[in-house]
Formats: C-alpha cells, structure tokens, sequence
C-alpha cells in the first residue's frame, strides 16, 4: 500500500516540500483524516467499474482512495500550482487523469462521452458549491450518483422541505431528479488549515422524475419565483414574465394564491404554474 495522502503528518510533509500554502479564494481545506477520506469514496462508487469524476483534487487526498477503489479518476483542479504536487502524490497510480480547468467551464459531454459508469465525488471549493451542483442537476448528463462534502448550512437546503427557512430553488432542483441523504457530519478539526464550520456530506441518487416536459425551462421558472423571498408570487412572476396581468391569469388558471411565496408551494404546484404558462 502507497502512503496515504490525507493524514495531518503527510499532508504537511508534502506542502512544505513543494513550497504549497492553501489559497482562501479558491476554497482550499484539505482533508487529513484518513478513514472519512476513504468512506467518501467508497460510498460515492456504484461499482469497481464506477468512473469518479472528482472536482478539486487538491493534493491528491481524496483522489487517492478513488483511484484505489475505481475504475478511474478524472479531476478538474482549477489552480495550477497543485498540478506538480498531484504528479508527485498520485505517480503510483496509472488511472488518474488531471484536468487543468475550471470545473464551471468544462464540457460535461465530451469529457464523459467514452465513460460509462460515471459518478461525482467531491470535497467542494465552498465559494462555488451552489453553481458547481446547479450544473450537475441542470446538465442533460444524468449523474446516476453524486456524493460532495460542502459546509452543513448548506447542505441543510438541499433536503429542505416546503415552508422551512432551508427550501429555496436549489432544493427544487436537486429533489426534482435526485434522492437527497446527508450521509456524513464532519467536523471542522480534520481539515489543513481548519475552516470556520463544519461540513455535510451529501449524496444525490438520481430517481427520474416526469413532472414536467421542459426540465430546462422549468427550473428557469422555479429560481425566478424565488428570486426575491419576501415578493409573493405574483409579484416575482410579473417580474419574470415582465406582466403582472399575464401572471395574475396563469396563478388564478394554476389555482394558486397570488399572495403566497415561493417558500411555501410544493413542485407538483410549480409543475402547474409551468404547464399553464406553456399550454397558452
Ligand atoms: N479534494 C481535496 C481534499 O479533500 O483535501 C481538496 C478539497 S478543497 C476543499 C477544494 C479544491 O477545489 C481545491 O483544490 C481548489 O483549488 C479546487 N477548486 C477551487 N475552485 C475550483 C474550480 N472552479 N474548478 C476546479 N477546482 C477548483
């Protein structure tokens, strides 16, 4: 067995090697506790023959134990300074590729055209957690399972339910296609350098859902409704349909009050809001 990466004395041992401080702005905490590391990815693979699409690598802590258990390993790491260290920490294995973009540009669908078993693990830069995962629940490649570790108060609005502080368009989105289940708590002492919260882990299951025909056009409909939480409906609606009369006859057809807000209406009332608006 290699040596692991992901232990506080190692950790420290390769960043003072390689001259390496953790950068803030891109979100860099890196994981020192080894059993936590390996659970995440064994729990993110379906199988051995899973392929881990990991995104910020850092030194190479989780991607060590995907690249043991996977099948293969591809991880997007956005800074450049960490591409020498990951040669170094990950030459052992022959089954990691590193891809030197920022996760938020890249071509899910041509870098996944040849994989078949494709799922998502991750410890996120905490500044991008919400776009990173917008583009996974809203790309038309369905990731059959998605495991990232982000900080717990936002891992709290992902399994929000209606009428909770937590519910927002994000937790439409991802229930809209996706099982949510925290599977982990992490506390924030096994991290190099230690952040100021604690963290989740979160597991998405993909489960298909058929509630509308426009997924797309649906989910635009969905974060318009919460763009400002304290408007009532109507008023985000008009808003978005720029015409608070045209939105005032779809409420009344979809059999909504247009006084209530976007933190109280359930999908399935959403999905009819949308098919009003698109049946005319
Ligand atoms: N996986 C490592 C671990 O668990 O120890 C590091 C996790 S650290 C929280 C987040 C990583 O994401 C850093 O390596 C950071 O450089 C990288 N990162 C930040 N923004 C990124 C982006 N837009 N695209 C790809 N990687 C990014």
């Amino acid at each position: 067995m290699d040596r692991i990466i992901a232990t506080p004395s190692y950790t420290k041992e390769i960043l003072e090697k390689h001259q390496m401080y953790a950068k803030k702005n891109y979100g860099q905490n890196f994981l020192v506790e080894p059993q936590i590391v390996e659970k995440i990815a064994v729990e993110s693979l379906l199988s051995e023959n899973s392929t881990a699409l990991e995104i910020g690598p850092g030194i190479g802590a989780l991607t060590q134990f995907l690249a043991i258990h996977a099948k293969k390993v591809i991880a997007f790491e956005i800074d450049d300074r960490l591409l020498p260290v990951l040669d170094d920490t990950l030459a052992p294995y022959n089954n990691v590729e590193i891809i030197h973009q920022d996760f938020l540009q890249a071509d899910l669908a041509k870098i996944l055209a040849d994989e078949s078993e494709v799922v998502v693990a991750a410890n996120l830069p905490y500044y991008i957690t919400t776009p990173i995962l917008f583009k996974l629940f809203e790309s038309d490649i369905k990731i059959k399972k998605i495991t990232v570790m982000m900080q717990k108060e936002v891992a709290d609005r992902f399994s929000a339910k209606v009428n909770t502080k937590d519910y927002n368009a994000l937790s439409i989105v991802s229930q809209y296609n996706y099982d949510v289940q925290t599977i982990l708590k992490i506390s924030k002492h096994v991290f190099n350098p230690k952040p100021n919260v604690d963290s989740a882990v979160v597991q998405f299951t993909y489960r298909p859902s058929k509630l509308v025909d426009n997924e797309e056009a649906f989910f635009e409909l969905v974060k318009a409704c919460f763009k400002q939480r304290r408007k009532t409906i109507l008023n985000n609606l008009g808003e978005y349909l720029q015409d608070k009369e045209k939105a005032k006859v779809a409420l009344e057809a979809a059999n909504l009050d247009s006084k209530r807000r976007a933190e109280s209406m359930e999908a399935t009332e959403f999905a009819r809001l949308y098919e009003v608006l698109h049946d005319h």
